[in-house]
């Protein structure tokens, strides 16, 4: 690799690359961060709505509570005939509300107050429930005091009572006061079923909507009242117990999803985006990498043909200069020896034209400034006339140099002069790239709907890989003689720019040591 693109190699790790990988690993470490944080929030949000179903039925409760208060001031203004059904209304208005009673103290006699009911089990049962309220009353001394205390502070304070006696019920004590002022304990027998049933169903509803499921269980007695639909208590995932009837417990859980498996599906979301980055990032590093490497390239190469073509050019000044000084000083004494110095002159101005047109072809190439002139022709006779101006030359140098003509080739339109500058680039180049087997032939053809000139040599061939670059300007071989031989690596661009102006196309086949067929193609058509 080359040092300039090491340099950039690195420099692109250490700015993007390294960065990158530090913040795919913090992003990693801090979603297990993210995840716990997550669950907390999610488990919060349970928790809030546990707690405002636990709220809406204390509020329930609690306004019951007022309007007995209010109840029991009524009833010590009615007559007997009226109180029973003033009882028996007001009890209707609360569903599983089962009974009240009221208590002047602790140990004071117990009052129930009972609605009017043609069930004999009830009112058999209702002499035992009194002495059941009786015992639970002291045994529970400490809270009812505490309610005392609270009611004295100006607060009416709710409080559930844990019984056995009274299984299928709840109690809550509240303490009263009359309008004389006395304190009187009230109690609420609550049938926590049939509160869940008739109260607290539509608030889990409503709370629950679409979204979650909601449930009021009792593991010891294996009841559950779910919000919507069916789910066991296994698939509770946040559960408190129910304020008002301790013996209950609120459960609540996501619809189809857990936490953990909303937690996992955004993890899962955020590796992948977070790979998806670090795939682009990637990607963009490689692509820059290759940009900047071609770059770097092509500036070398430019370089080398400068360096190329200023040898190039200095080589024929540098002889013609020393010819024409030799002759200038008039050393040579015979004829014969100054004609020869005055053809060497001649034939390196000749190679220095030659140079120097082709790179301003080229340049003029480069600009997009090169105008063909399409002239009905013969291929044969462009081709022709190159090889008469070359014979001679080549010969002397010890090629054998022939031509093959199809003489079948209709007349096409051709720009004649860029045609034979592209066979001479070919020519030259046969010639530059043969070793001792020095043959070299010219041959014209017909290949499908083309027709075309090509140039075969026996020299040094071009490795198969090479083989698409050598059209590429300033490319040159870096294997074989290439380092002997003169060139600036752009004759092939020159003639694949003059081929593509004729719409035609090269093909080349060649073999390292066995030689090289350069075939230019033209099409047809116009003719
Ligand atoms: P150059 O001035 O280097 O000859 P060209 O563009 O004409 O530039 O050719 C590009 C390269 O292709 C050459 O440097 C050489 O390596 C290779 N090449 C071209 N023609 C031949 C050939 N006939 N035989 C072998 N190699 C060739």
């Amino acid at each position: 690799m080359n040092k300039t693109v090491k340099r950039i190699v690195i420099i692109l790790i250490i700015l993007i690359l390294l960065p990158a990988a530090f913040l795919t690993i913090n992003e990693m470490i801090s979603l297990n961060q993210n995840e716990e944080v997550i669950g907390r929030i999610y488990s919060n949000q349970l928790d809030a709505i546990l707690y405002s179903v636990n709220q809406y039925s204390e509020d329930v409760v609690s306004n019951w509570a007022s309007k007995i208060d209010e109840f029991h001031d009524d009833l010590n203004n009615l007559d007997d005939v009226k109180i029973s059904s003033t009882i028996d209304s007001f009890y209707s208005q609360f569903p599983s509300l089962y009974l009240i009673f009221v208590a002047d103290s602790v140990n004071s006699e117990i009052k129930l107050i009972v609605e009017k009911r043609e069930d004999e089990d009830f009112l058999n049962k209702l002499g035992e429930l009194k002495k059941s309220v009786k015992n639970i009353l002291s045994e529970n001394q400490p809270i009812v005091n505490r309610l005392l205390s609270y009611k004295k502070a100006g607060y009416r304070k709710l409080e559930p009572i844990k019984s056995d006696t009274t299984n299928d019920f709840s109690i809550l004590l509240f303490i009263e006061e009359t309008p004389e002022g006395l304190k009187r304990i009230t109690g609420m027998m609550i049938d926590p079923k049939e509160f869940t049933y008739r109260i607290l169903s539509p608030k889990l509803q409503e709370v629950a909507q679409q979204e979650f499921l909601i449930s009021v269980f009792n593991r010891e007695e294996n009841y559950q009242f779910n919000s919507s639909r069916d789910f066991k208590i296994g698939e509770v995932q946040q559960s408190k117990a129910l304020w008002i009837f301790p013996n209950y417990q609120i459960g609540i859980s996501l619809v189809g999803q857990t936490i953990e498996d909303l937690v996992q599906q955004r993890a899962l979301t955020n590796i992948l985006l977070i790979g998806l980055l670090t795939v682009v990032l990637i990607l963009g590093v490689w692509i820059v990498y290759r940009n900047i490497k071609k770059e770097v390239e092509l500036a070398q190469i430019k370089s080398d043909f400068v360096s190329n073509v200023s040898h190039e050019l200095r080589t024929p000044l540098s002889l013609i200069s020393m010819f024409s000084e030799t002759l200038e000083m008039d050393r040579i004494k015979t004829e014969e020896k100054k004609k020869e110095y005055y053809s060497i002159i001649s034939q390196e101005a000749n190679r220095l034209s030659k140079i120097v047109n082709s790179i301003l072809n080229f340049s003029k190439m480069e600009a997009g400034k090169r105008h063909f002139n399409f002239v009905e022709s013969y291929l044969n006779d462009v081709a022709e006339n190159v090889y008469r101006s070359y014979k001679f030359h080549l010969e002397q140098k010890g090629f054998t140099f022939s031509i093959v003509k199809d003489e079948s080739i209709p007349i096409i339109k051709i720009d004649e002069e860029a045609i034979s500058e592209a066979i001479v680039n070919l020519v030259d180049n046969a010639v530059k790239y043969s070793n001792t087997d020095k043959k070299i032939i010219i041959r014209t053809g017909m290949e499908s709907n083309n027709a075309y000139v090509e140039v075969e040599d026996k020299g040094i061939g071009i490795p198969e890989k090479d083989q698409k670059k050598v059209f590429e300007k300033f490319f040159r071989v870096s294997s074989g003689n290439v380092h002997n031989v003169k060139g600036s690596g752009i004759g092939l661009s020159i003639v694949k720019y003059i081929v593509d102006a004729h719409k035609g196309k090269i093909e080349l086949s060649s073999e390292v040591n066995k030689g090289s067929k350069f075939r230019l193609l033209m099409p047809l058509r116009n003719t």
